[in-house]
C-alpha cells in the first residue's frame, strides 16, 4: 500500500467511526441508495399537535409583534451592529433558550416549532437569524445534549435567559472544511485538574459578544499516543483567552460579531468537557446538525420574502406598456421561486420532525437540507434581484442587503461542495458494503456464503421491485408512482456507477454530485408529496385550499422529477473527461488518467 493509501484508509476507517457507531435503523437517505421509500420518515407530513401550536401560535404573535416593532434590518446592517435591546427582547420572548427544557429556563420548544421562529426571524433579517443560531442553534447545543445535569444546572439558566450568550468555536486556520484538522491543543494539568488550551479560533459568529463558548481542542487519547478532539466550555475571562478581532468586517450579515481569538497556555478545568473526552468531532457534527436544521428555516423564510417582493414588484411595475407580471421570462421566475419555497419549507418541516421523534443518524438528511435551502435561496435572492432590474442594485433596496446576506449559507457549517461529496459518499456506503461482500466471497468461499447471499438478495430485490409511494389523494398516485421509478431507477443507476468506477469513485466528485443531487431532489419531492398529501386532505375535510401553492406543489414535482433524469443520464454522458483535462491543465496539474463514467 502506498502512503495515499495507508492515509485514505486511515480516513476511512476514522469516517466510520465517527458516523456508524452503534445499531441504527435505516433512515430516509440512506434508504433511496438502497432503492427503498422509507415512507415513515417523511409521512405523513409532520403536524405540530394541537396544544403545542396553541403555544406557537402565541409565541409567534408575539415575537412577530416585537419584530414588526423593533426590528430594523437595514439599520442592523448600516451599522454592523445588533442592538443590545434588540437581543434583550428576543431573550424576553423566549427565543434565545426555545428549545431548551422548561426546568432550566426554556419554553421546551420542538425543533419543528423552533423552525417556524426561525423563519419568521429569517425573513425579516439574515444577521439577526445568523446571531440567534449562533447562540442557540449551535452555541448552547452541545451543554444541551452532552452536558451532565449538573453542567447543565450551572451553566444553562443564564444563557436561555439571553443574560449571557453563546458562541460555537470550531474553525481555525488549517480546520474550515477539513474540520477533522483542529490544531488547538489541551494538555492536561500536572494534577488533573485542569486542561491548558492553546490555539486560534477564527470566524467565531458572537466570539466577542459571547460569555459562554464552546471551544474544539485536541487532547491525548487516554492510554494512547493518539489524539483526538474535545469539547471544552470556555469563558473570555479565563487567562490566556485573548480576542485578536471582535468584528472582522464582512460582506454581508454584517449585525453579527464575527471574530478571531488566541487561548495561550489556558487552564480550563476539567469539569468544562462537554461528552467523552475524544469524542469531539461527534459532539462537533452533532451540534451542526441542529444548526443545518435550523439554516433550512431561516433560508425557507429568506426565500419567502423574496417572493413576495418579486410578486408585489411584477404586479406594479409597468414596462412596454405591461406590467412585469405579464411577461413569460418573468413568470418563469416566480413560479420556480413559488415552487422551491413549497419545497423548502417541507423540507425543513420533515427534517426538523426526525430530530423531534428521536430518530438516529439523520446527518444525510440534515445535510442534504442545508445544501438544497441554502442554494435554492441563491437563486431567489438572484431571481428577486433581477426581477427588480437597476432598483435592486442601490443600497436604499433590501435586496441589495439581502443578496449580500445569503452568499454566507452555501459555505458557512460545511460549505456545500464538502456536504454534497458528503451525502454522496455515506450513500453509497450501503450498496458499496453489499457489493463488497458478493465480490470477497467470490473471490474467497471459504467466508461463507451466508452474509454475500443475503447482499445478493438485496441487491436484486431492489434491482426488481420499484418501492411503493404511499399517498392517501388519489389525485397524486400518478406522482407517487412515478417518484417510485425515480427511486428504482436511481438505486440501479447507483449500482451501476459502482460496478463501474469501484474504489476511486470515492475520489470523482462529478460522479457523487449527480448522485447527491438526484437523492436530494429525491428527499425535496418525497417531502413536498408528503406535505401536498396532507393539505389535500385537510382541504377535503375543512374545504379550505390555497390553489396557488398547490399549483407550486405540483411544479416542483414536476421540474424535480425532470432534474433527477438529467442527473442520471449525465452519470454516463457527460464531458466530464474534458472538463477534468482542462481544469488540470489550467491549474498546471500533471494530467493523471482516470475512468470518469465519460
Ligand atoms: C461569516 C462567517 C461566520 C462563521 N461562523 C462560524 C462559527 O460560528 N463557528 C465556526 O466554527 N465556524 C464559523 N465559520 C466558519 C465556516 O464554517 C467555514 O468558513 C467553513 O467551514 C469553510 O471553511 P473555510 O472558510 O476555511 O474554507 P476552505 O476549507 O478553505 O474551503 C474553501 C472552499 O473550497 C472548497 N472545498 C473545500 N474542501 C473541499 C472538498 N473536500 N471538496 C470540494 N470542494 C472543497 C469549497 O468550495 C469551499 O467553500 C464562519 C464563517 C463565516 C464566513
Amino acid at each position: 500500500m502506498n502512503e495515499a493509501e495507508i492515509q485514505r484508509q486511515k480516513e476511512i476507517k476514522e469516517a466510520e467511526e465517527l458516523l456508524f457507531t452503534g445499531p441504527q435503523a435505516l433512515g430516509f437517505a440512506k434508504g433511496l441508495f438502497l432503492g427503498r421509500f422509507v415512507s415513515d420518515w417523511a409521512m405523513p407530513y409532520p403536524r405540530i399537535p394541537a396544544a403545542q401550536q396553541a403555544e406557537l401560535d402565541k409565541s409567534l404573535t408575539e415575537i412577530r409583534e416585537f419584530l414588526d416593532r423593533e426590528l430594523d434590518p437595514t439599520a442592523i446592517d448600516r451599522n454592523a451592529d445588533i442592538p443590545r435591546s434588540l437581543i434583550d427582547g428576543l431573550a424576553r420572548t423566549g427565543v434565545l433558550g426555545m428549545t431548551a427544557p422548561k426546568e432550566f429556563g426554556g419554553r421546551g420548544f420542538s425543533q419543528r416549532a423552533y423552525c417556524k421562529i426561525l423563519e419568521e426571524i429569517g425573513a425579516r433579517c439574515a444577521s439577526t437569524s445568523v446571531f440567534t443560531n449562533a447562540h442557540h442553534s449551535i452555541g448552547i447545543r452541545a451543554l444541551l445534549l452532552f452536558g451532565t445535569r449538573e453542567q447543565k444546572q450551572r451553566w444553562l439558566p443564564p444563557l436561555v435567559t439571553g443574560e449571557q450568550l453563546a458562541a460555537f468555536a470550531l474553525t481555525e486556520e488549517e480546520a474550515g472544511s477539513d474540520a477533522a484538522n483542529v490544531q488547538t491543543t489541551a494538555t492536561p494539568s500536572a494534577d488533573g485538574s485542569h486542561f491548558i488550551l492553546n490555539g486560534e479560533k477564527r470566524y467565531i459568529t458572537n466570539a466577542s459578544i459571547a460569555q459562554v463558548l464552546t471551544v474544539m481542542a485536541r487532547t491525548l487519547v487516554p492510554g494512547s499516543d493518539k489524539t483526538a478532539i474535545t469539547a471544552f466550555l470556555v469563558t473570555p475571562d479565563m487567562p490566556g483567552f485573548a480576542m485578536l478581532e471582535p468584528r472582522m468586517e464582512k460582506l454581508g450579515i454584517k449585525g453579527t460579531a464575527t471574530g478571531r481569538f488566541a487561548m495561550r497556555d489556558m487552564p480550563v478545568p476539567k469539569e468544562n468537557i462537554l461528552g467523552p473526552i475524544g469524542k469531539g468531532l461527534k459532539v462537533a457534527l452533532t451540534v451542526l446538525d441542529f444548526g443545518r436544521t435550523t439554516f433550512g428555516a431561516c433560508c425557507t423564510g429568506a426565500a419567502k420574502t423574496c417572493l413576495q417582493m418579486a410578486v408585489e414588484h411584477a404586479n406594479k411595475r409597468r414596462q412596454f406598456k405591461k406590467t412585469l407580471g405579464d411577461f413569460d421570462l418573468v413568470k418563469k421566475k416566480i413560479a420556480r421561486m413559488a415552487a422551491d419555497v413549497y419545497a423548502m419549507e417541507a423540507m425543513t418541516a420533515v427534517t426538523a420532525s426526525l430530530i423531534d421523534r428521536g430518530l438516529e443518524d439523520y446527518m444525510m438528511e440534515t445535510a442534504m437540507l442545508k445544501v438544497f435551502t441554502t442554494d435554492r435561496l441563491w437563486e431567489a435572492v438572484n431571481d428577486a434581484f433581477q426581477i427588480h432590474g437597476g432598483s435592486a442594485y442601490f443600497t436604499t433596496s433590501p435586496l441589495e442587503r439581502m443578496l449580500r446576506d445569503a452568499r454566507i449559507n452555501q459555505i458557512g457549517e460545511g460549505s456545500n461542495e464538502v456536504l454534497t461529496s458528503f451525502i454522496a459518499l455515506v450513500g453509497m456506503r450501503g450498496p458499496g458494503m453489499e457489493f463488497k461482500e458478493i465480490y470477497d466471497t467470490m473471490f474467497n468461499p471459504a467466508r461463507g456464503l451466508g452474509k454475500a447471499w443475503t447482499a445478493g438478495m438485496n441487491r436484486l430485490g431492489a434491482a426488481v421491485k420499484v418501492p411503493s409511494v404511499p399517498v392517501k389523494s388519489d389525485s397524486l398516485k400518478a406522482q407517487a408512482s412515478q417518484l417510485g421509478r425515480l427511486i428504482w431507477r436511481f438505486n440501479l443507476s447507483v449500482n451501476k456507477a459502482l460496478i463501474k468506477h469501484r474504489e476511486p469513485v470515492m475520489d470523482m466528485q462529478l460522479i457523487q454530485e449527480r448522485i447527491a443531487g438526484a437523492a436530494m431532489e429525491m428527499f425535496a419531492s418525497a417531502c413536498v408529496l408528503s406535505r401536498l398529501d396532507s393539505d389535500l386532505q385537510g382541504i377535503n375535510q375543512n374545504g379550505a385550499s390555497a390553489p396557488a401553492s398547490r399549483r407550486a406543489a405540483q411544479l416542483f414535482l414536476r421540474q424535480s422529477f425532470h432534474r433527477i433524469r438529467w442527473f442520471l443520464s449525465e452519470l454516463t454522458d457527460n464531458d466530464d473527461a474534458e472538463l477534468l483535462a482542462t481544469a488540470n491543465s489550467v491549474l498546471g496539474k500533471e494530467e493523471r488518467p482516470r475512468s470518469n463514467g465519460a
